[in-house]
């Protein structure tokens, strides 16, 4: 096998064989095949897409690189939602403790920030000393006690779909839908669950900014899923503005906590609340979507799914009591509007870019977060604003990145008179 020929190939449009793609991605992770190859393979993947049987033998590629989790047969459903991406969307973090309150089993493996968008296991690390990467008995051990835990893909689980999420995220080859799809479901089939409901985000500040481009990826997770006897809700939610009022780091640990403790923002906790339902359907836990809103509201109301966060944590060693000081930033600044009128647009991307430059993702391999960063929003698209009333608050702990980040984030807003 000649990496570069293959690279070629690819690159000329023609369809891999299965073994050149199987020992492409088993000679990357062992080194036999350098970052700048599977970048250009990537790349080349990017412009010409990948046939369905490249696409699923990637995918079998990706989830037989680590360790697969069996849960010995019980009663229980065993299941998980995943998102594409968005800015603010914490509702992984939500739903987990959410549905295992109710008796679903959910085996989390989520992942980093991936270009603009944020990442549930950058925020989860916002809590000290949490453990995102245990050994594949730990996490199953953790499942099985209290019903969840969220991780991230490592050495052991999905080590191909770690190391290649880690190289798309500097090397601009994300929106790639069938690249996507395979580190999506890669990471799902490889939880050992039996359903899934997908949250496709869609808009200025998703990676499918069309609906034709969900439908597109929808497509192939609804194959993959099927290929696999996976059962399968796909939801479509609007990422034209961020979700919720905060996006960042440990900030959106805590408007997670808000929300389970009911005081969440109606935009979050719908959607939420949508996701919940199709797994409530799927495991037979609710006939409806009446019933399982009447699940979801007592769940919230009774405090359970905050108590299961907490064990949550406290089981992934993570220090709850240590947190809310930990990200307490040095600086903010408020950022006003410049004229009166109507918000018509917000550029979601932007605001994503903006996140990163305040410290909440890598621009390199190897940056440090800061975890006290985030944005606050004031004001979503519909809303009447008046000249010199608060738009965003930024916060961080490094007055620099705040000044480029107000500089990055004029403009972000259209208003209308
Ligand atoms: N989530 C993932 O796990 N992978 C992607 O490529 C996009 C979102």
């Amino acid at each position: 096998m000649i990496p570069s020929d293959i690279i070629a190939r690819k690159r000329n449009g023609e369809e891999l064989k299965s073994n050149d793609l199987s020992s492409f991605i088993t000679k990357y992770l062992k080194n036999d095949i350098s970052e700048a190859q599977m970048s250009a393979l990537l790349m080349a993947i990017y412009f010409n897409g990948m046939t369905k049987k490249e696409l699923l033998i990637l995918v079998d590629e990706m989830i037989n690189s680590g360790q697969v989790i069996k849960f010995e047969k019980s009663d229980f459903y065993i299941a998980d939602k995943h998102s594409t991406g968005g800015i603010g969307d914490k509702t992984s973090i939500i739903l987990a403790p959410v549905m295992a309150a109710a008796g679903i089993k959910i085996p989390m493996i989520a992942g980093r920030g991936l270009e603009y968008t944020g990442g549930t296991i950058d925020k989860l690390e916002a809590i000290p000393k949490i453990d995102v990467t245990p050994s594949l008995n730990k996490f199953k051990t953790w499942v099985e006690n209290i019903g969840c835990a969220i991780i991230s893909q490592s050495k052991n689980i999905c080590p191909a779909d770690n190391k290649i999420y880690a190289l798309r995220n500097q090397t601009a080859t994300v929106p790639s839908i069938p690249i996507i799809c395979s580190s999506i479901m890669s990471k799902k089939i490889a939880e050992g669950i039996m359903g899934l409901v997908m949250d496709i985000k869609v808009g200025n500040g998703a990676f499918m900014k069309t609906k034709n481009k969900a439908f597109e990826l929808s497509k192939l997770i609804k194959m993959v899923a099927t290929s696999y006897g996976l059962k399968i809700d796909i939801l479509y939610s609007d990422m034209n503005q961020p979700l919720g009022r905060y996006a960042g780091l440990g900030c959106e640990i805590k408007e997670a906590i808000d929300c389970l403790k009911g005081n969440g923002p109606q935009d979050l906790m719908t959607n939420t609340f949508e996701l919940c339902s199709c797994l409530l359907i799927q495991s037979g836990k609710a006939k409806n979507k009446q019933e399982s809103k009447k699940i979801f509201d007592r769940i919230i109301e009774t405090g359970k799914g905050f108590e299961v966060f907490q064990k949550m944590i406290s089981l992934q060693n993570g220090r709850l009591e240590q947190f809310e000081k930990k990200i307490i930033p040095k600086f903010e600044k408020i950022i006003t509007a410049n004229k009166n009128g109507t918000i018509v647009y917000m550029d979601t991307e932007k605001i994503g870019w903006s996140l990163i430059e305040l410290g909440c993702g890598n621009k390199k391999k190897g940056d440090k977060l800061d975890y006290t960063a985030g944005i606050e929003f004031f004001v979503k698209p519909g809303d009447i604003i008046k000249k010199g009333s608060p738009v965003y608050r930024l916060f961080n702990s490094n007055s620099k990145k705040i000044a480029s980040t107000s500089e990055l984030l004029s403009n972000t807003i259209r208003v209308y008179k």
